[in-house]
């Protein structure tokens, strides 16, 4: 990791903002500059106090120009219009960007990659090891267990969260078809109600459950015909994504213009 790089955190107020200021702090990555949305309560605060670190001067702003000479990558965990905003900041800016923002629409997912062209990004709907680890098993588990499996993928998260299914969960499914061999979209099941007719053949289906304090919790079922194999990851502390990110942000400093992974970060 680049300890020399100096990361700004855009939703510095919010659960994963802080959580990315006190992993950049454990890391020894500097946070240089802090943002949120005009409105916030929390802007004019020092963001390192508010991450329940010694305030260290990081005054929360809401102009990533006016501060753009206090970081070198931008680290996002806010609301897809949030993101996209700051992207295009960045771009006028020439600044690289760690998303962790998930629920895009196509739409903003396009204009993400059209501005990796310009900038580098990394983007994951998951910045923890043990997730980007299950992405790796799925494909294989996928490509090994073949159509005679039906897949279904629960996902459980706290009762804030804003949009469904979890980027993390898209992020599972994506791998099964990958393995598979086939495209997520055209197999996806997003809701059952009613009178559904039988499974269809190939499908791949999510669940969604929402409440209580559930950092995240994601199971992939492969259900055969006498036996079925289950593939979960829980979290119990936004901390792993936050070191990820962190970790991710410093790998990506300095680096040429595009879309990079967490994969790419973790095979460095
Ligand atoms: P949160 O609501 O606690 O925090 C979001 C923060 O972003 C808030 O402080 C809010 O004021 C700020 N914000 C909203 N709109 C903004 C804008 N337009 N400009 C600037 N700031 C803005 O939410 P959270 O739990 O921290 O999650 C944030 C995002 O990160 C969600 O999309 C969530 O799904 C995602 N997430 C991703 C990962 C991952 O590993 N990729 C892990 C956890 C959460």
């Amino acid at each position: 990791m680049n300890t020399t790089t100096r990361i700004g955190v855009l939703g510095a107020a919010g659960r994963m903002g802080r959580a990315v200021i006190q992993a950049a702090n454990a890391a020894q990555l500097a946070v240089g500059a802090a943002f949120e949305r005009a409105g916030v309560g929390d802007v004019g605060r020092d963001a390192l106090e508010l991450a329940g670190l010694d305030a260290r001067g990081v005054i929360i702003t809401t102009d990533l120009a006016a501060a753009a000479d206090a970081f070198d990558v931008l680290v996002d965990f806010t609301r897809p219009e949030g993101t996209i905003a700051a992207l295009d900041a960045c771009l006028a800016l020439g600044k690289a960007m760690v998303i962790g923002t998930t629920g895009f629409t196509p739409e903003q997912v396009a204009h993400i990659e059209t501005a990796a062209r310009r900038i580098p990004i990394v983007k994951a709907g998951n910045f923890s090891l043990g997730v980007n680890l299950c992405l790796q098993l799925l494909e294989t588990a996928a490509a090994a267990l073949g159509e005679a499996f039906d897949v279904e993928i629960v996902e459980a998260h706290h009762k804030h969260k804003v949009d469904a299914p979890s980027g993390t969960a898209l992020m599972l499914g994506e791998a099964v078809a990958r393995g598979a061999g086939k495209v997520l979209e055209q197999h996806a099941i997003y809701e059952r109600y009613g009178h559904t007719g039988a499974r269809p053949k190939g499908s791949i289906g999510f669940s969604t459950i929402r409440g209580g304090d559930v950092v995240g919790d994601h199971t992939v079922m492969f259900l055969g015909d006498g036996e079925r194999v289950e593939i979960t990851h829980k979290a119990s502390s936004r901390l792993n994504f936050a070191n990820g990110a962190v970790r991710a942000a410093g790998w990506l400093a300095g680096r040429k213009p595009g879309l990079y992974s967490m994969r790419d970060v973790l095979k460095a």
